[in-house]
C-alpha cells in the first residue's frame, strides 16, 4: 500500500518479537513470516548525530515532538495531546513514605486518561493508511479516546465494551457519537470477538489490534515527557499500573531510545508494576519468582482499567521489571480506594482506581523497603476520577439554609 503522507526517515520497519525479522512498515500488523508481535524501529544512530534533542525541544507542544522516534506523522486537525505535568507530590510521599515522590498527571489530558497517547499516534496511522473507521476493545478509557478521536477526524466509531462498564465512561464515549457496543462478557472476551472481526470490516482500524503495533508507541511518550521534564535525565524509578502491559514494557523500550538516541545519559532506571490483587496476573507473576503469566478468568476489583485477565504484554512486562531490578505490589481493593483518597487529600489530585492502585502500592513497597535513599520515585497516574463519579453522596453532611447563623451552627469552629 503506498503512503500518501511523508513518513519518519528514522523509522526503519517493524522487527518481530518473536522471531527477529525486520520488515516494512506497511500495513501488516503481526509479522509476515510468523504472525508474532511487531514493534517499530528506529535508526537511532543517525538520530545521536542529528540532535534529537534540539530537534524535539523546537517541536510542538504536544506528543509530536517526540515525532523523530514515533512511527505515524500528525494527522491534520488532530487535537493536542500530551505535555501533561510532572510535579513534586511532598505531602502524598510523606503520608506513603517515599520522600522524593513525583507524580505524573496524565488525568488531565483530552479525556481524561493516558489513552489519548496511544490513540493519538494509532489514529494518524490509520489516516496514513486510507482507514476510514476507527474501532476498539475497551475497558471505557479508549473508547472515550477513541470517540474523541474519531469525530475531530470526521470518521465514525465503533466501540466495544464489556455490558457492565461504568455508566459514566460508556455515556462519555456516546457524547462524542460513537456507536457504544455493550458486550455481555469479559474484557478479555471483548477483544476476541474484536479479533474475530477484523477481517469482515474492510476499512476499520481497530486502535489496540490492527493499529497496535503504532498504538503502542504512543504509550512511550509519558517516559519520553518525564526525562525532558527532569531537564533530560532518566528517573530512577517508575511505578507503571498494568492492564495489557504495554505501558509498563513501552516505558523500557522509550528510555532505552532516549539513551541509544543521545538524548539522555544512560542510568539505571528501575519500573516497578501495580495491579489490585482482584487482577493481579502480571504483579503475582513478578512476586511470585519472575515466573509465566498465568491469566486470570475472573477478574474482582473496582480498578476496572485494569481488568484484563489475559494481558496481551503481561510476560514482557514481567521481564522488563525484572531486568531493570523493579519490584510489584498486589494491593486489596481496601488499599485501592485508601490510594484513591491520599492522592485527593493530600495533593488535590482526583484519580480513579487505577491511580489509586499505584499509589497503594507505592505504599506497600516502600514498607517492604523496596525504595533506595534518595531514589527518585515518578508515579505514573493515568485516570481521572472525574469519569468516575466521587462515591457516595450520603456521605456528605446536610445542606444548610443560606444564612450564616444556619453555616455556624453547622460549624461552630469555624469561628476559631
Ligand atoms: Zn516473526
Amino acid at each position: 500500500m503506498k503512503l500518501a503522507v511523508a513518513r519518519n526517515e528514522a523509522l526503519l520497519g517493524v522487527r518481530c518479537r518473536a522471531c527477529g525479522l525486520l520488515q516494512p512498515a506497511d500495513e501488516r500488523y503481526v509479522c509476515g513470516d510468523c504472525l508474532g508481535p511487531i514493534e517499530p524501529e528506529y535508526d537511532t544512530a543517525a538520530l545521536a548525530r542529528s540532535d534529537l534533542r534540539r530537534t524535539i525541544e523546537a517541536g510542538p507542544d504536544t506528543l509530536w515532538r517526540y515525532a523523530p522516534l514515533l512511527p505515524s506523522r500528525p494527522a491534520a486537525g488532530q487535537w493536542p495531546v500530551g505535555m501533561t505535568v510532572l510535579v513534586p507530590a511532598p505531602r502524598l510521599g510523606a503520608a506513603i513514605g517515599v520522600p522524593g515522590l513525583m507524580i505524573k498527571d496524565d488525568t488531565r489530558n483530552l479525556t481524561l486518561s493516558f489513552k489519548d497517547r496511544p490513540v493519538a499516534v494509532a489514529s494518524a496511522r490509520a489516516v496514513e493508511l486510507g482507514l476510514t473507521t476507527l474501532a476498539c476493545a475497551s475497558t471505557g478509557n479508549l473508547a472515550g479516546a477513541v470517540a474523541a478521536a474519531a469525530a475531530r477526524l470526521g470518521m465514525p466509531a465503533f466501540v466495544f465494551v464489556p455490558a457492565d462498564t461504568e455508566l459514566s465512561k460508556i455515556m462519555g464515549a456516546a457524547s462524542y457519537g460513537a456507536v457504544v457496543i455493550r458486550v455481555n462478557g469479559t474484557y478479555d472476551q471483548v477483544n476476541r470477538l474484536c479479533g474475530r472481526l477484523v477481517d469482515e470490516v474492510p476499512g476499520w482500524g481497530f486502535v489496540n489490534f490492527t493499529l497496535r503495533p503504532y498504538y503502542a508507541e504512543g504509550s512511550k511518550t509519558i517516559l519520553f515527557e518525564i526525562a525532558e521534564q527532569l531537564g533530560w535525565r532518566l528517573p530512577d524509578h517508575v511505578i507503571v499500573p498494568v492492564g495489557s502491559g504495554a505501558l509498563l514494557t513501552r516505558t523500557a523500550t522509550a528510555a532505552a531510545q532516549l539513551v541509544a538516541s543521545g538524548v539522555v545519559p544512560d542510568a539505571p532506571m528501575r519500573i516497578s508494576a501495580a495491579q489490585p490483587s482482584g487482577c493481579a496476573p502480571v504483579t503475582d507473576a513478578i512476586l511470585d519468582g519472575m515466573r509465566a503469566v498465568r491469566p486470570v478468568r475472573v477478574a474482582r476489583t473496582i480498578a476496572r482499567s485494569l481488568a484484563i485477565g489475559a494481558p496481551a504484554d503481561g510476560d514482557g512486562a514481567v521481564q522488563v521489571v525484572k531486568r531493570t531490578g523493579g519490584s510489584a505490589a498486589s494491593v486489596s481493593e481496601e488499599d485501592v480506594a485508601l490510594g484513591c483518597e491520599l492522592a485527593a487529600r493530600t495533593e488535590g489530585i482526583s484519580v480513579e482506581p487505577a491511580g489509586g492502585v499505584v499509589v497503594a502500592a507505592a505504599r506497600a513497597m516502600a514498607r517492604r523497603g523496596v525504595f533506595k535513599d534518595g531514589e527518585r520515585v515518578v508515579l505514573y497516574l493515568t485516570g481521572s476520577g472525574y469519569k468516575q463519579g466521587h462515591g457516595d453522596a450520603m456521605s456528605l453532611a446536610p445542606a444548610i439554609g443560606p444564612d450564616a447563623d444556619d453555616f455556624f451552627a453547622a460549624y461552630p469552629t469555624a469561628r476559631g
